[in-house]
């Protein structure tokens, strides 16, 4: 992979970041806080909608996110960047756009979620 790639993926992967970061951030603040003490905006109004079950799971849903991302830029830096964990082919390039913290090719994603169902 060359540079600019290399360069396009980590600013992708560094926004993401970024992004989750704070909304995780939010979503703990959301948890803790008061509901009495709600300003109602259209931001809460969204959230309101979650129950502290449903924040938690997507708190935690981020957070494996956070770490995969974490990794993908551990791996653009040691140039491996964009290699299936499991079978260590190159991964699709599409796929990469939609989902650059990708750690899998779709081919053992697959089997891994056969896998998953079937244990
Ligand atoms: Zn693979």
């Amino acid at each position: 992979m060359d540079g600019n790639r290399q360069e396009f993926y980590r600013r992708q992967l560094n926004n993401k970041l970024q992004d989750l970061t704070t909304k995780i951030a939010d979503r703990l603040t959301e948890l803790v806080r008061d509901p009495e003490e709600k300003a109602i905006d259209l931001y809460d109004l969204c959230t309101q909608t979650y129950s502290k079950e449903q924040l938690y799971l997507s708190c935690h849903r981020d957070r494996e996110t956070v770490l995969s991302i974490q990794i993908a830029l551990e791996k653009l830096k040691n140039g491996e960047y964009g290699i299936c964990d499991e079978c260590e082919q190159v991964i699709n390039e599409k796929r990469l756009r939609a989902l650059p913290w990708v750690r899998l090719c779709l081919g053992c994603q697959r089997k891994r979620e056969v896998g998953s169902v079937a244990a």
